[in-house]
């Protein structure tokens, strides 16, 4: 029995020992951007990025946060983005925003966290208001955000605000912006509380669970952006065309957390790799030459 366990266990090991890395060990251990023009390479979940740039620490209307991390790196096209609804921010009464993670320095899957944000097109901006952008880098890794979500995840709380309602629906009015993951009953309460002449907008605020203290804006692929996926079903479809205020959304805040008793049958066959399982393999090939590039 013995000398079958250890058989059994070297052969393990030796299986380990050959296997390929995994991407997110790879894109992880990068510290700068790839020296290529801008290229979105793959899918928000399978990819990675040619030539990002870092969105600057500190600026007039915005603070990073979390800065240990290394993620503040987008296409252009995201920071620019990024800084202007910071601006917008203000007129709302913030300071700025807080922003938390945007991709690595070259995309790709990470070893922490997220499933997506592979593209350089995936950013997450706080829900906390700030009232200063002076925090000091320790700061930046202590504070943290606050819900907007209730526990119980049927309601907001006292932290949303018209403010946050105004500043989404700026970030979801942008031409650029493909979609906005926010939690169900953000999304509820902006379908109550939005005017009814102006709500084609709405579409694109996606409920997504887990989304209770940051919102995370998804752009579209850039325009010439040959190697970037488009993602399907595009929020048009997901909504049919509507606002998304529907029995889809309010599916969220009743069977999803009071689930029919009978649990459904769970799908036989092994689990689908997930973004941490990839290797070089799995992502697009032009990703090779984004680890390889100085
Ligand atoms: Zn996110």
């Amino acid at each position: 029995m013995m000398r079958i366990l250890s058989f059994i266990l070297a052969m393990g090991m030796a299986t380990a020992a050959q296997a390929e890395p995994k991407a997110n060990q790879l894109f992880g251990a990068q510290t700068a951007a790839s020296r290529q023009a801008p290229m979105p390479i793959g899918s928000y979940n399978r990819g990675c990025a040619a030539g990002l740039v870092q969105m600057p620490e500190s600026g007039p209307t915005w603070q990073v946060m979390r800065l240990s991390r290394n993620r503040a790196w987008g296409h252009p096209e995201m920071i620019e983005f990024l800084q202007a609804l910071s601006v917008a921010a203000r007129q709302i009464g913030w300071a700025g925003l807080y922003i938390g993670d945007i991709s690595q320095p070259r995309g790709g899957p990470m070893t922490s966290g997220h499933a997506s944000h592979q593209i350089g097109l995936d950013a997450d901006v706080w829900m906390l208001p700030p009232r200063r952008l002076d925090l000091t880098v320790a700061d930046r890794e202590r504070i943290s955000s606050i819900p907007v979500r209730s526990a119980d995840q049927r309601s907001v709380t006292a932290n949303w605000s018209r403010a946050h309602h105004t500043l989404l629906r700026s970030a979801a009015s942008d031409d650029r912006v493909d979609r906005i993951f926010v939690a169900a009953a953000v999304k509820l309460e902006m379908c109550r509380t939005a005017t009814r002449a102006d709500r084609a907008w709405l579409q694109k605020i996606r409920p997504v669970p887990g989304h209770d203290t940051h919102f995370h804006i998804r752009l579209k692929c850039p325009r010439g952006a040959v190697a970037c996926q488009t993602q399907t079903p595009t929020v048009a479809d997901l909504s049919k065309g509507g606002d998304g205020c529907d029995e889809t959304l309010t599916w969220w805040v009743t069977d999803y957390l009071d689930p029919p008793k009978t649990p459904p049958q769970r799908p036989s066959g092994p689990r689908p790799k997930g973004a941490r399982d990839f290797t070089l393999s799995d992502l697009p090939a032009q990703c090779r030459e984004v680890l390889a590039s100085r």
